[in-house]
C-alpha cells in the first residue's frame, strides 16, 4: 500500500480503479507559410468551431451541473473571442510568416505565463483557462476530437490537472472521484467536483503512469489521502464509511424538497446552524429552510483585530445572497467565556461563564456593537436577514438594544443607505432569568430561540466545558423540558414565534416532544436536518399527545 496526501476539496470516500487521464497533447511545429492571409482565415474558422463547441458544452453543463458552474464555458467563449489574444495570433502569423498552430500555441503560452505570474490567486487560476482554450483552438485547427474516459466501469480519475472542458466532456457515470497533481482549490475542477458531490483531492504527488494506472485505490476526501493498493484492514474500514455515506445520501435524496409537515398537518421550520461561510455548501446540500443561527463571533475569533464593517458586510451579504430569500438569523457577537479573542483584552475572571460575555460586552462597548449592527443592517438589503441577541437576562437590556438598532437605522436613513426596515429582532433564551420573564420579553421582540447549551449549564449549574461532570449532566432534565414549554407558550401568547438552536434541538428522541410543545423552528447542524425531517414526516402529533 502507498499513501499519498493532498488537499481535499470535497468530502467523501471513493473506492475503485485508478484511470490515469493524459491529455492528447498537440505537438505544435513551426512552419513557414507563404499565404499568411489564408492562415489567418484558417485561424478564424478554428475560432468559430471552438465557440460552437463551447456553446454545446455550456448547454450540456447547464443540464448536468447547473447554470452557475456552466458559466465557465460562456467565459471561455469570450476568451476565444478576446481581441488581445486574436491580435497577438494574427501579429505572429503576419510578422513571422508562420502557421496558425504555432502562433496560437505561442500566444497561449505567453498569456498563460502572464496570468500565472499575477499576484491574485484568482488570476493565477485563470492560466489554466487560457491553456484550455488554446488547446481547443489547436484541436479545431488539426481537426482532432475531444478526449473522454475509455473504461467500462466507474473509475478514480487521476490527472496532472483537469481543464473544465475536460471534466464536463467526461461521462459522469464513470467518475468516482478526481485526484490531480496540480490545480487550485478555486479551480473550476474543484467547483465542478463540489457540484457533482464527488470526493476530490488536489496537489497529490501521484505518478501519472503504469505505477498507478488500473490499480485499486481509495480516495478519502475527509482526510485528503489516496491509498493505492490498500491493505485489507484499511479497505474494510473505508468500505464501512462509504456504506454509511451512501445510506445518508439515499436518505437525502428521498427527503430533499419535501415539506416538514407531520401526518396530522403540523408544520415546523428546519434551519441550519453555521459558524462561517464555508458551511453554506452543506446548508444547501441538506436542504435547510434557512439559517437559524449564524454564530457571528467566529468572524471575530478568526481575526487578529476587530473585523471592520466592510469585512463583516461582505460576509453577511454573501450568506444572505446564497440563501436567496430564505431566512438568515445572524446572532450578534457572543464572545467571552470559552470563546476568547486576545484583542478584546477582556479581564481575567474567576467565573468566565458568568462574566463579561456576549451582550454584556456589546452594551459596554457600543462602538464594537454598532459596527456589527451597521454591517448586518446594510446586508439586510440583499436577502432575508433577522438579528438575534445572546445571553439576555432583562427587559431593560432588550430596550437598550432596540434603541441602538433604531439609532443605526436613522444613520443609514440619513446616509440614504438601504436596508430591510421590517427586519425581525429576536433574542436567545439561555438564562433561567429570561425563562422566568419570558412573557415580558416576548412583548418586546419578534422571536425567541432557545440556547439549550447555556440554558442547561445555568439551570443545572453544570459547567458545559467540564467533562468530569458528564455523569451529572442530564439533557432531558424535567426542569429544562418544563422551561421549554414555558418559553414557547409565552412567545405564542404575545404573537412571537419560538425555536430551539441549542444542541438539544437535534435530539431525535425529543423531536415529537418539540412538535407537541408547539415549537415553530428547530435549528441544527446541517447534517441533522434530513434525519429530523424524516421523524417529522412520521409523526402524528395529536396521537403522540394522547399517549
Ligand atoms: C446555546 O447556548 O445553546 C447556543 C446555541 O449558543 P452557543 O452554543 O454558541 O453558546
Ligand atoms: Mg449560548
Amino acid at each position: 500500500m502507498i499513501v499519498y496526501e493532498g488537499k481535499a476539496v470535497f468530502e467523501g470516500i471513493a473506492i475503485g480503479k485508478i484511470y490515469v487521464y493524459t491529455k492528447v497533447e498537440q505537438a505544435v511545429k513551426r512552419t513557414k507559410v507563404e499565404d499568411t492571409e489564408a492562415e489567418i482565415s484558417r485561424y478564424a474558422d478554428a475560432r468559430n468551431k471552438a465557440i460552437e463547441q463551447l456553446k454545446q458544452l455550456y448547454e450540456k453543463a447547464v443540464k448536468e451541473v447547473g447554470e452557475s458552474s456552466a458559466e465557465i464555458f460562456e467565459a471561455h467563449q469570450l476568451m476565444v473571442d478576446d481581441e488581445d489574444y486574436i491580435e497577438s495570433v494574427e501579429h505572429i502569423i503576419r510578422t513571422e510568416g508562420v502557421n496558425a498552430e504555432y502562433a496560437v500555441a505561442q500566444t497561449g503560452d505567453n498569456f498563460a505565463k502572464m496570468f500565472s505570474e499575477m499576484e491574485e490567486e484568482y488570476f493565477r487560476g485563470r492560466a489554466a483557462d487560457i491553456k484550455d482554450i488554446t488547446e481547443r483552438i489547436l484541436n479545431a485547427l488539426s481537426g482532432a476530437g475531444a478526449g473522454g474516459i475509455e473504461s467500462e466501469e466507474p473509475v478514480i480519475v487521476v490527472a496532472d490537472d483537469l481543464a473544465p472542458s475536460e471534466t464536463v466532456q467526461m461521462d459522469k457515470e464513470k467518475i468516482l472521484s478526481f485526484v490531480t497533481v496540480h490545480g487550485s482549490a478555486n479551480s473550476h475542477t474543484s467547483i465542478l467536483a463540489k457540484t457533482m458531490s464527488i470526493p476530490a483531492i488536489i496537489g497529490v504527488q501521484i505518478p501519472l503512469n503504469e505505477e498507478s494506472n488500473g490499480k485499486l485505490a481509495i480516495v478519502d476526501g475527509f482526510e485528503g489521502k489516496v491509498y493505492v493498493e490498500p491493505d485489507a484492514d484499511i479497505l474494510a474500514a473505508k468500505k464501512k464509511i462509504l456504506m454509511q455515506e451512501e445510506e445518508k445520501k439515499a436518505l437525502l435524496q428521498r427527503l430533499k424538497g419535501k415539506e416538514n409537515v407531520t401526518l396530522d398537518g403540523q408544520k415546523i421550520n428546519l434551519y441550519a446552524n453555521i459558524g462561517n461561510t464555508k458551511d453554506l455548501g452543506l446548508v444547501l446540500q441538506n436542504d435547510a429552510g434557512g439559517i437559524g443561527l449564524f454564530r457571528s463571533e467566529f468572524i471575530y475569533l478568526g481575526s487578529d483585530s476587530y473585523p471592520t464593517e466592510e469585512e463583516q458586510f461582505a460576509i453577511y451579504k454573501q450568506v444572505a445572497q446564497t440563501m436567496a430569500g430564505k431566512k438568515v438569523i445572524i446572532r450578534t457577537l457572543d464572545i467571552g467565556a470559552d470563546k476568547q479573542a486576545d484583542y478584546f483584552e477582556l479581564p481575567k475572571e474567576e467565573n468566565p461563564a458568568m462574566g463579561l460575555r456576549a451582550i454584556r460586552i456589546c452594551l459596554t462597548r457600543p462602538e464594537v456593537f454598532k459596527t456589527q449592527l451597521r454591517a448586518i443592517l446594510r446586508a439586510s438589503a440583499f436577502g432575508k436577514i433577522s438579528i438575534m441577541f445572546p445571553m439576555i437576562i432583562s427587559v431593560d437590556e432588550v430596550r437598550q438594544i432596540k434603541k441602538i438598532v433604531e439609532e443605526i437605522k436613522q444613520e443609514l436613513d440619513d446616509a440614504g443607505i438601504t436596508y430591510d426596515k421590517e427586519i425581525e429582532l429576536g433574542i436567545m433564551i439561555e438564562t433561567p432569568a429570561a425563562v422566568m420573564i419570558a412573557d415580558d420579553l416576548a412583548e418586546e421582540v419578534d422571536f425567541f430561540s432557545v440556547g439549550t447549551n447555556d440554558l442547561t449549564q445555568y439551570t443545572l449549574a453544570i459547567d458545559r466545558q467540564n467533562q468530569s461532570l458528564d455523569a451529572f449532566y442530564d439533557s432531558h432534565h424535567p426542569a429544562i423540558l418544563r422551561m421549554l414549554q414555558m418559553i414557547v407558550d409565552a412567545a405564542h401568547r404575545h404573537g412571537a414565534w419560538a425555536g430551539i438552536c441549542g444542541e438539544l434541538g437535534a435530539d431525535l428522541s425529543l423531536t415529537k416532544e418539540f412538535l407537541a410543545m408547539g415549537y415553530d423552528e428547530l435549528s441544527v447542524s446541517p447534517g441533522s436536518i434530513l434525519p429530523i425531517r424524516k421523524t417529522v414526516l412520521e409523526t402524528n402529533v395529536a396521537e403522540y399527545k394522547q399517549q
